[in-house]
């Protein structure tokens, strides 16, 4: 049983009973039966399945927003726009199965075509950051691919989730088609990786737990979407508007209060811009509205837990930081943590390295072009990244330099449902979201077929 606590408040929200190893399995063997029917719904009927079930997620905005505010803090600006974003990516895929073509190929003495076949059941996992699009980006190409879905929510946040999986079969979805499964990640979530009728799983969380699914995979050559950390890098050169840059940046990284896997946790700043650069930044900071998520003028609510709090406090005060300035935050219950700014003494420091998650922001100066590019790639990982440059030869130069999987130049914008979304090194492998996300879906199947007479 795991008790859900409001991160605002700390007030119990309700308790949630972990799904046991068994009951995983039973669910995996129903989602494995449905398959067989579902795979072989019309294109035409599947589409309108889930435009239904886009629909009943739209009649929904305010109350799966609603539970995501009590549950994970999350501001009601940000939770209406990812209940939001459940219902846009589910149309958006609700388009694919009419258009999931295969290939007619020229060969000698026949015909060659392909198809795209649906894998079987596909496990989605979720971290606690972004329970509903991150849930959504996995469910909907899979079931648009004809897949059968298993997910398990993060045991933080299971609310929406669990939700969404009822708003399913509400629009009719079959059962056992999309199977919502709450629990922990060490019973749940090992049994997804080891039950072989799981074809694929496509997990979002942490880089040290994405490694061991990764591993737990390869005993049955599992398909994997692996969407991992990030220690994105805000490239600020001198000649760019430095009042926009340093405007936006705060929310480059505080947005969902740096819970955010694509968070420009560095800013570099070109070194002769670097004092003015600081001097426009700190009044940004300072204006972050941090109060309670359920008020439509905040722009940051709590951490996600006590332990997130303590890990994230651990990279400032435990390190004994250089704190350069910092926002607000209210006092009380709550895991609340203002915005924080810290000038590290170099590349080598742990908050400028590891991924904090957390409204913690490092700043460090960079002398050239070369240099920018060096420093930003000097991490394990890829994520995401801003280039704020008026020189468009310099932003294209420095966009295809840096490795990462998604870039924005004078924006701290990276997802839109129909673009791809993922991440270089160790920050993932594949890419979710826009046009070719049905294809890590689906197996390639090549079919011969003789004119001899
Ligand atoms: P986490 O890795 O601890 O947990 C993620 C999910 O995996 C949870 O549902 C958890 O229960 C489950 N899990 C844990 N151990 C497991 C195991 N042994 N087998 C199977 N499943 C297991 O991550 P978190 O703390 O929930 O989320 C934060 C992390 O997620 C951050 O590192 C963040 O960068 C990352 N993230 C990445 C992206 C991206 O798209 N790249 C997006 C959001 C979050």
């Amino acid at each position: 049983m795991h008790t859900v606590l409001d991160p605002a408040t700390e007030d119990v929200v309700t308790e949630v009973s972990g799904t046991s190893a068994a009951e995983t399995d039973a669910a995996i063997a129903a989602a494995r039966r449905a398959f067989e029917a579902w795979r072989v719904v019309a294109p035409d009927d599947r589409a309108r399945l889930l435009r239904r079930f886009a629909d009943a997620v739209d009649g929904a905005i305010d109350e799966l927003a609603g539970l995501e505010v009590r549950n994970s803090g999350h501001t009601i600006t940000n939770a209406r726009w990812e209940a939001g974003n459940v219902r846009d990516v589910l149309h958006y895929y609700a388009a694919a199965p009419e258009r999931l073509f295969g290939r007619q190929i020229p060969v000698a003495d026949g015909i060659d075509v392909t198809f795209k076949e649906p894998l079987g059941v596909v496990g989605v996992i979720v971290p606690w950051n972004f329970p509903m699009p991150i849930a959504g980006w996995g469910f909907a190409p899979a079931l648009a691919a004809g897949n059968t879905v298993v997910l398990k929510p993060a045991e933080l946040t299971p609310l929406t989730a669990i939700r969404i999986g009822e708003l399913a079969l509400e629009a009719g979805l079959p059962e056992g088609v999309f199977t919502v499964l709450p629990g922990k990640g060490s019973v749940v979530g090992a049994r997804f990786v080891a039950n072989p009728d799981v074809r694929k799983i496509c997990f979002t969380g942490s880089t040290e737990v994405g490694k061991q699914i990764m591993a737990g995979a390869a005993d049955s050559v599992k398909r994997l979407t692996l969407e991992l950390g990030g220690k994105s890098a805000n490239i600020v050169f001198a000649d760019a508007d430095l009042e926009q840059a340093a405007a936006t940046a705060p929310y480059g990284v505080f947005d969902n209060a740096g819970q955010d896997c694509c968070a420009r946790s560095r800013i570099l700043v070109e070194r002769r811009a670097y004092d003015r650069f600081l001097a426009l930044l700190e009044p940004a900071v300072a204006g972050v509205k941090v109060a309670e998520p359920g008020d439509p003028g905040t722009e940051m609510g709590p951490l996600i837990s006590a332990q997130q709090r303590d890990r994230v406090s651990s990279y400032v005060e435990g390190d004994g930081a250089d704190v350069a300035f910092r926002g607000s935050a209210p006092d009380g219950p709550g895991y609340w943590y203002p915005p924080t700014v810290v000038l590290p003494g170099g590349a080598a420091d742990r908050v400028w390295r590891e991924e904090v998650f957390g409204p913690v922001v490092a700043v460090l100066p960079f002398d050239d072009e070369a240099d920018a590019i060096a420093k930003a790639n000097d991490s394990d990982y890829g994520l995401s990244g801003s280039i704020w440059t008026r020189d468009i030869g310099r932003a294209l130069r420095v966009c295809r330099g840096v490795e990462a999987g998604n870039l924005s130049v004078n924006s701290n914008s990276s997802v839109r449902y129909s673009t791809p979304f993922g991440g270089f090194k160790q920050s993932g492998l594949g890419r979710e979201l826009g046009p070719d996300a049905l294809d890590p879906f689906t197996e390639v199947k090549n079919v011969f077929i003789s004119m001899a007479g």
